[in-house]
């Protein structure tokens, strides 16, 4: 199954190399849309398919935090798994995110390996 995925991240360079990381995978990706924040992400779920979302936590105007509350509360969207890319290693955080209905979760920085070891998990847990 050819997979949309959206990376939300307010770093360019972040973005960059999420989007290398998956590209060199070999995963089979069908599009690979960019967002860096929280409402453009949500723009971009309400208008075309998405199968798996990267998101990143601290960002500008809205957090990975409150796009997850957002996708929770939205019938369609919260269907679409998420892993979150972040700096916060804490187990606070984690938890809440993953309570919010994050599907895996990934401490930046990353190995390459780390990353698309997650992406597999959480990519075959949703088929
Ligand atoms: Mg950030």
């Amino acid at each position: 199954m050819s997979t949309h995925l959206l990376v939300v991240d307010d770093s360019p360079a972040m973005r960059k190399m999420i989007t290398r990381v998956i590209e060199m995978s070999g995963f089979d990706i069908a599009s690979l849309a960019q967002a860096s924040d929280g409402a453009e992400a949500l723009e971009i779920l309400r208008a075309k398919p998405v199968d798996l979302v990267l998101t990143d936590v601290n960002m500008p105007i809205m957090t990975g935090e409150e796009l997850l509350r957002e996708m929770a509360g939205n019938g369609m969207l919260k269907r679409i798994p998420v892993v979150v890319v972040s700096t916060d290693a804490t187990d606070a955080r984690m938890h809440q995110m993953m309570e919010l209905g994050a599907r895996g979760y990934v401490v930046k920085p990353f190995q390459p390996a780390l990353l698309r070891n997650e992406l597999e998990r959480v990519m075959e847990i949703g088929q």
